[in-house]
């Protein structure tokens, strides 16, 4: 069975085609700037690979260059869009509606189109792909949808309600939902392989990318997370502002005028490692300033900006083994948690309380690697392992296994 899983953002369109008797990727590629003007860049999994700017206006027009990109002549990897038996596609926002992966229908659609107003860059933009998807393919091909939210859904009412008073949630729904669902479900599952047993185990997934969230996973399941109501709350990210007292929201917006907008894009584009550093969000800059030290114009910053990232995981990995009264294993996975060994290495210092022990060779081997790697010390009292993330994987395995029993 050949699976597509498709991820549509408001001006991209990721995807990935996976042949799933031995889940392998045969072919992926990014759709970028639609509707404003189109570029596709396709990879064959043979290390061949094409770009080429197309006008694209809407997504269905982003999705037909899919399909020519994965049926072409010259570099398809199929011979016809038949040969795919359904869709996944990753959707951010399922509310408190989506416990699951479920199969798209109409009643499904409009859901997630309901839910835009807790999501409003991101779900409007996966009805979008949606619908391309339909529009190309047709309505017989089962498409499946699988939440960011979705694995956050078992976390108890004292980890998701905000002590706000109470009608807001019965409202608005406003309540802590959490993302990058689908990385901790596999990332913690892998662990639980590792370990040998789901029941009883306490895990601490830190998935630490441009956006970060860290979750408390007790007999597999959730219990808390770091991300909130939006993708905003947390640790510190690349661009994000994470944890902050509310106060200081009215307070800048009284000061400097701000509307709601314009407060909303200071914390989610200007702060976070930009804001503090003052001239990167990417923690490859930073890290590289923090190397040439004080010479280097934006040590200072850099070094700030990177040190409240450490001391906020640092943090939440303390809660939560508070919280789950104990702590059998730590994993780090995306960008920023599978590729920086000084990061792993400052967060996991000092932390005898819990009897952590690092390997220093082992962590500073897991570096651009794509199996999992433990980096704990033999005699560590807990795990440390970094785990690559996998989120189209579980796509497509959900899909698979949903569009199986139709
Ligand atoms: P993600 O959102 O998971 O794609 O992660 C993006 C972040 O990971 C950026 O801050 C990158 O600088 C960082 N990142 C990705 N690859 C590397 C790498 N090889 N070394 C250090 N940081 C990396």
């Amino acid at each position: 069975m050949k699976v597509l899983v498709v991820n549509a953002g408001s001006s991209s369109l990721k995807y990935q085609l996976v042949d799933m008797t031995d889940e392998s990727v045969i072919a992926k590629g990014i759709c970028e700037r639609i509707g404003t003007a189109g570029n596709i860049s396709h990879k064959l999994a043979d290390g061949r690979k094409f770009e080429k700017d197309v006008p694209m206006p809407d997504h269905t027009v982003a999705f037909s260059c899919v399909v020519e990109a994965l049926t072409n002549k010259e570099f398809g990897v199929i011979e016809s869009m038949q040969e795919i038996s359904a869709v996944g596609h990753r959707i951010v926002q399922g509310g408190s509606l989506f416990s699951h992966s479920v199969l798209v229908d109409e009643d499904v659609i409009q859901k997630i189109e309901g839910l835009a107003e807790l999501a409003p860059l991101h779900n409007m933009a996966h009805v979008q792909g949606i619908r391309a998807c339909i529009a190309c393919m047709g309505k017989d091909v089962p498409q499946v949808v699988v939440f960011d939210t979705a694995f956050h859904q078992t976390m108890p009412q004292t980890s998701y309600m905000y002590a706000v008073p109470y009608e807001y949630y019965e409202k608005y729904g406003v309540r802590r939902y959490g993302f990058h669902g689908t990385s901790h479900r596999y990332v913690s599952g892998v662990m639980t392989d590792i370990l040998g047993k789901v029941e009883g185990t306490k895990i601490i997934t830190c998935h630490i990318g441009n956006g970060s969230s860290i979750t408390a996973v007790k007999d597999g399941k959730c219990m808390d997370t770091s991300m909130g109501f939006t993708p905003l709350a947390g640790v510190e990210m690349g661009t994000r502002c994470g944890d902050i007292d509310p106060s200081v929201v009215t307070f800048i917006m009284k000061k400097d005028g701000l509307s709601p907008d314009q407060m909303n894009e200071l914390m989610n584009k200007k702060s976070g490692f930009f804001g503090i550093s003052k001239f990167s969000s990417d923690s490859r800059d930073i890290e590289d300033a923090i190397s040439h030290g004080e010479k280097d114009a934006h040590y200072k910053q850099a070094k700030l900006a990177q040190d409240i990232l450490c001391q906020g995981i640092k943090k939440y990995i303390g809660s939560y083994a508070a919280e789950m009264n104990g702590v059998d294993a730590i994993v780090f996975t995306a960008g920023i948690g599978e590729n920086s060994p000084a990061l792993r290495a400052e967060v996991l210092s000092d932390l005898d309380v819990l009897g952590i022990k690092i390997d220093p060779k082992m962590n500073e081997k897991a570096f651009r690697q794509s199996e999992n790697i433990c980096i704990s010390a033999p005699d560590s009292k807990v795990l440390v392992y970094v785990i690559p993330t996998n989120e189209e994987l579980v796509i497509a395995r959900d899909t698979k296994e949903i569009v199986e029993k139709l």
